[in-house]
């Protein structure tokens, strides 16, 4: 994760037990659960070979343009195909390498949607254009969205991003290919992994078969952990990992969602004033400097 999105949800973590403290005690916001058919992925590290073919097929499966545009790459191939470094605006999933110099662990890592259960996104969107919908998928709805990216400010996995080449850009994150579930089948990256490194499936069964993996294999998992079994309040897509879940960009924040973060807060300012000033110049300044690195990334990207 961007170490400057960390610390930022570190420091509404402070912020909000600063202004809790300091104020009259907060009403407790019951941790969500998942629905009952709550749907997910399972993503396993140790069997991902890097061969990219999730992020084709979810390209396919997505009918997304190919992207031709990665800052990093376009100035070998301008026009030409090449696998994205990262997110964007037509590319809903990517493969990452962690790989650094002086540490002899490398691993690497599918990006997308976590689907949290108490998602950071749908919190945040002050208009209702993210949603909880079946499943507990988190969707998107284009006529609700006013273009403020508080969605993308606030998620802790750096997800939801905007169409920044259309005229008419609209924000682009996994759906759990949830066109073709409603079809009966299954989301085009799970469909062509040839190494069931990443699986679909109910988070109830997706979580025995972690356990199963990791009862099967002594030493092989980080913590013999699920990442997202409970962390921020849980997830819907979970990972198994043979390295430090932090070195492939899963925070450890805790157990504890993003909107139970804000609520926290929210409570502190309303009943105590606690802190306001603080809470919004840490509002600002992610704000600034987002706006600073996406028009960086414009100029780079033309
Ligand atoms: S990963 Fe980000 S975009 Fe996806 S549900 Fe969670 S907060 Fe929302
Ligand atoms: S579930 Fe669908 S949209 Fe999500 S990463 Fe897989 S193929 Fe892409
Ligand atoms: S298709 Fe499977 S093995 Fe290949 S990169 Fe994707 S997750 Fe890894």
């Amino acid at each position: 994760m961007d170490p400057n999105r960390r610390s930022v949800l570190k420091g509404l973590a402070t912020a909000g037990a600063a202004t809790a403290c300091a104020s009259a005690p907060a009403m407790a916001r019951q941790r969500k659960e998942a629905p009952a058919d709550a749907l997910g992925l399972l993503y396993d590290t140790t069997r991902c070979i890097g061969c990219k073919a999730c992020v084709v097929a979810c390209g396919q499966a997505n009918d997304l343009a190919p992207d031709t545009n990665d800052p990093e790459t376009a100035h070998f191939n301008p026009g030409l195909y090449d696998a994205p470094t990262d997110t964007n605006g037509s590319t809903k999933t990517v493969i990452k390498l962690y790989k650094k110099e002086g540490d002899p662990q490398t691993s690497f890592m599918k990006s997308q949607c976590m689907q949290c259960i108490d998602p950071a996104c749908v919190g945040a969107c002050m208009v209702g254009a993210f949603q909880k919908r079946e499943h507990g998928i988190i969707t998107w709805k284009g006529d609700l969205c006013i273009g403020c990216r508080y969605c993308q400010m606030v998620c802790p996995f750096n997800i939801p991003k905007f169409e920044w080449n259309k005229a008419n850009p609209t924000i682009v994150k996994c759906e759990l290919c949830r066109h073709r579930l409603a079809e009966g089948k299954q989301p085009g990256c799970t469909e062509v992994c040839p190494r069931q490194a990443v699986i679909y499936g109910s988070r109830e069964q997706l979580l025995a078969e972690a356990k199963a993996r990791i009862a099967a294999n002594p030493g092989r998992y980080y913590q013999d952990r699920v990442y997202g079994e409970n962390d921020l309040g849980g997830t819907q897509t979970m990972v198994l990992s043979h390295v430090n879940f932090e070195k492939i960009g899963l925070p450890e924040l805790g157990e504890e969602g993003v909107p139970d973060r804000q609520q926290t807060i929210h409570h502190g300012i309303y009943q105590g004033f606690a802190a306001p000033i603080a809470l919004y110049g840490i509002f600002a300044a992610v704000l600034w400097r987002n706006r600073r690195r996406e028009a960086a990334a414009n100029e780079e990207g033309r």
